[in-house]
């Protein structure tokens, strides 16, 4: 089914940056160039998220922003808030009725635009970049496959594999992604939740313009974190069998002394296989509480209901009519 679209349409490319300077110039022309290819029947807007840059990509980008009225916003944050976070910003601010979701440090190819906007012509709601190849070092594919397809294993919802954050999204999709209150947040998990008319679109995913990593392993491991314990209940699933196993370890082993009592009037009375028996179970306890407590203080994090970012200000210059 076609989408019908008139010519007051708004297609918004929203990008976060966090210390991009010596790129960022380079990818809003590059991006400004896809979208003028592109074929889309109607306007523009790119917002650029500035997550508290330090190293003068805020000021450059206010420098770019001033070449091209009406068309760049940059927000400002009032400071780092990660990478989630300065998304968030973005589509909450954004106005169009296409959205496309894409990072600023040249890994996601503006070329891809087109398709994505020929797909939503055709009518779908969501069209997700699935990551043909990747530029990247070994162990870092490595991290990333094996994250996907245990994402998958575990997740209560179907998630489409190696596809990220670069995507085009309809207007109802992120209206309804904005109002959820979700504060550790795994966007492609929300995206795939919501539904609708989904499809992926094999893009490769270029490499980095440096080789340091905006998100570090750390980050990495946050989010993958909060993919994991915002769609799946695996974990605590895992540590009633654990549970389950070890009880019938236990009443095996109290058959087994008994038994050895009885008929041969064995004891066994040896204090290391105590010691080592109190250990093996007090540390699957420990990592039992952890687990839980991984949950916990998500729900804590939800309670206290922070925003997920502050916006220092705006950039926009209005186009002269
Ligand atoms: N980024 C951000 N805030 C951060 C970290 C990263 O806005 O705290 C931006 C960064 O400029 C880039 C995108 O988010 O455009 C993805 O970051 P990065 O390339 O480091 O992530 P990776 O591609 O390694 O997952
Ligand atoms: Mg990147």
């Amino acid at each position: 089914m076609a989408r019908e679209v008139g010519p007051n349409a708004l297609l918004s490319v929203v990008a976060p940056v966090y210390n991009e300077v010596k790129v960022v110039e380079e990818f809003l022309v590059e991006l400004l160039e896809s979208i003028r290819d592109c074929d889309f029947p109607g306007d523009f807007e790119v917002i650029v998220v500035d997550d508290g840059s330090n190293d003068g990509s805020g000021e450059k980008l206010d420098e770019l922003a001033a070449g091209h009225p009406g068309e760049v916003v940059i927000i400002h944050l009032a400071r780092n808030f990660g990478h989630e976070s300065a998304v968030c910003a973005g589509l909450e601010y954004c106005r169009g009725d296409a959205i496309i979701l894409m990072d600023s440090d040249m890994q996601d190819d503006p070329a891809a635009i087109k398709p994505f906007i020929e797909k939503w012509l055709e009518g779908y709601d969501v069209v997700y970049a699935t990551r043909s190849s990747r530029k990247e070092g070994f162990f870092n594919r490595f991290l990333f496959r094996s994250f996907y397809r245990i994402f998958r294993w575990m997740a209560n919802i179907k998630l489409p594999l190696d596809a990220g954050n670069f995507a085009l999204m309809d207007r109802r999709v992120v209206d309804r992604i904005n109002k959820f209150s979700e504060r550790n947040r795994y966007l492609p998990g929300l995206r795939a939740w919501i539904g609708f008319r989904q499809t992926g679109a094999p893009i490769a995913r270029r490499r980095r313009h440096d080789a340091a990593s905006r998100v570090g392993l750390r980050g990495k491991w946050t989010l993958a974190m909060n993919a994991i314990f915002s769609f799946s209940y695996v974990p605590i699933f895992v540590f009633r069998v654990i549970g389950f196993v070890t009880i019938l370890l236990a009443l095996a082993t109290i058959a087994v002394v008994t038994a050895l009592n009885i008929f041969t009037g064995a004891l066994i009375s040896d204090w290391a296989s105590l010691l080592i028996t109190i250990a093996f179970f007090g540390g699957i306890n420990l990592i039992g509480i952890s687990v839980i407590g991984e949950y916990v203080s998500r729900i804590y994090d939800e309670v206290k209901g922070r925003p997920k970012y502050v916006i220092d200000r705006i950039t926009e210059r209005k186009r002269q009519s």
